[in-house]
């Protein structure tokens, strides 16, 4: 096993049989695959941490994904928007904190139309010129994501969700397509973004061969980032009584990744840090470079549950920029004030 590990390491890639078996590993072949990801991070990326302020606009969705506790047909969401000026107060706030990237997230919300997308972005990018401006709200067509690039967005976020069409289809209603999915990710990156694709560990009907699919549509994509989390149910989907992705696994997935394209940018998310206390710190140790504190009102991020038990929800932005420094520098690391762009160009 550990000549597996050995492979991943010299040729950056693995066949599907061996991805497979890799990430079925025992322990001590684990932890060889964690160090060699910890030594691939300090290489690109020094002991530096990425930080990106998210603010989370809207829980309004128009979408239905299965898993998801705001999509539209879960009528106990209690749905908010942030106006313009919350949201520019937001990066006001998150500016002062040294935070040098902004990720507006929402669900797919048409009340928030291209001209208003385009107003908000404009607006960002001229009061903070310093900062990149990152956008994951969904699928949009080619026009629209062209828009959003001419005004100054810089990055896009786009979970692809699974590489297997037939899993994907078990995740979403039918009017969500797999193929439409891949055009938006593939137009992103004509555009000029730099793309981030990813998926949920443990999902419902994930399989070994679905993450090995993943894997290598990754390295075949190439993203400029890479977000991956643990599947955690909420109480209000079909998926209620599905177990979550387990820390292992995730940490595992992390590492290969890291491996496979050694300076892509990959965030230890929420959703690890909810599963694990020092899920975060964990990430890091194996080869995460991002962390996405929220910078949304702390009136509003209760509600924008995707999952049960989010973290880090009744904190102010300066408090959670604190824990979180203290966090990193227990794993050797720092927080830098830096646009912190890819570079997996
Ligand atoms: S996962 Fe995203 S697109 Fe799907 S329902 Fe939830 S917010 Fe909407």
């Amino acid at each position: 096993m550990t000549d597996l590990v050995q492979k991943l390491y010299r040729e950056q890639t693995l066949s599907k049989q061996e991805l497979i078996e890799l990430i079925n590993c025992d322990d001590s072949a684990a932890e060889r695959l964690r160090s060699l990801a910890e030594k691939v991070r300090i290489e690109n990326y020094g002991h530096d941490i990425y930080v990106r302020g998210l603010i989370e606009f809207s829980n309004y969705c128009k979408q239905d994904c299965r898993y998801c506790g705001i999509r539209k047909s879960n009528l106990n969401c209690e749905r908010y928007r942030l106006s313009f000026d919350e949201i520019m107060e937001c990066c006001g706030e998150g500016y002062a904190l040294g935070f040098r990237t902004f990720v507006l997230q929402s669900g797919e919300d048409a009340y928030f139309n291209d001209d208003r997308i385009c107003e908000i972005i404009t607006a960002i990018k001229k009061k903070y010129p310093d900062c990149a401006l990152t956008l994951s709200i969904g699928e949009k067509s080619y026009e629209s994501y062209k828009r959003y690039y001419d005004c100054g967005a810089d990055r896009y976020l786009l979970r692809h969700e699974t590489a297997d069409k037939a899993h994907y289809e078990k995740l979403h209603p039918k009017a969500q397509s797999f193929e439409n999915r891949r055009r938006c990710l593939n137009d992103l990156k004509e555009i000029g973004y730099q793309t981030g694709c990813g998926f949920m560990v443990g999902s419902p009907y994930q399989t070994d061969e679905c993450i090995a699919e993943d894997l290598l549509f990754i390295k075949e994509f190439n993203p400029h980032m890479v977000g991956i989390g643990p599947f955690i149910s909420h109480r209000d989907t079909e998926y209620r009584d599905f177990p979550s992705g387990t820390l292992e696994m995730t940490l595992r997935l992390l590492s290969i990744i890291r491996l496979m394209l050694p300076k892509v940018l990959l965030p230890a998310t929420t959703a690890l840090a909810t599963i694990d206390p020092r899920g975060r710190e964990k990430g890091i140790l194996a080869g995460a470079n991002v962390v996405m504190p929220n910078l949304s009102p702390v009136s509003v991020r209760k509600k924008y549950q995707i999952y049960d038990n989010k973290i880090c929800t009744g904190d102010e932005s300066a408090q959670c920029r604190r824990c979180l420094e203290e966090r990193v520098h227990s794993v050797g690391c720092r927080i830098v004030t830096d646009r912190g762009d890819s570079k997996n160009i």
